[in-house]
């Protein structure tokens, strides 16, 4: 029977650390609500790791860790692409922005590929 305790549990999960998914699986059995992030993080040890759990209702709580996850995966989009400033050097000598693939290193420091042909001069 499901009782709801989500406020003691919310204590219970702030005294109770989540650090490995043997831990996630003792939150459970204790009645403790495993959190989104905490999923998450344990992301690389549910999809890889081996556990050997003689009890079939852990074995039914890991089912639901590895369930969560990919539910997780599959709501999250994938990360934009990095653009914008950080993709771009200043010229040292016009000041012009150049984007980082375009820029040169010379004697006089990052330079446009105007600027290195006048510096290479
Ligand atoms: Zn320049």
């Amino acid at each position: 029977m499901r009782k709801p305790e989500t406020a003691r549990n919310a204590e219970r999960g702030r005294t109770m650390e989540i650090v490995t998914v043997d831990d996630a699986i003792e939150a459970m059995r204790q009645g403790t609500e495993v959190a989104d992030a905490t999923v998450q993080r344990l992301s690389y040890g549910l999809q890889y790791g081996e556990f050997h759990l003689p009890d079939p209702v852990d074995r039914e709580r890991l089912a639901c860790l590895r369930d969560r996850l990919s539910a997780l995966k599959a709501a999250r989009r994938p990360a934009p692409k990095p653009s914008g400033p950080s993709r771009t050097r200043v010229c040292s000598r016009c000041g012009c922005e150049v984007s980082a693939s375009l820029a040169m290193t010379s004697s006089s420091g990052t330079v446009c590929p105007d600027c290195y042909d006048d510096a290479s001069l």
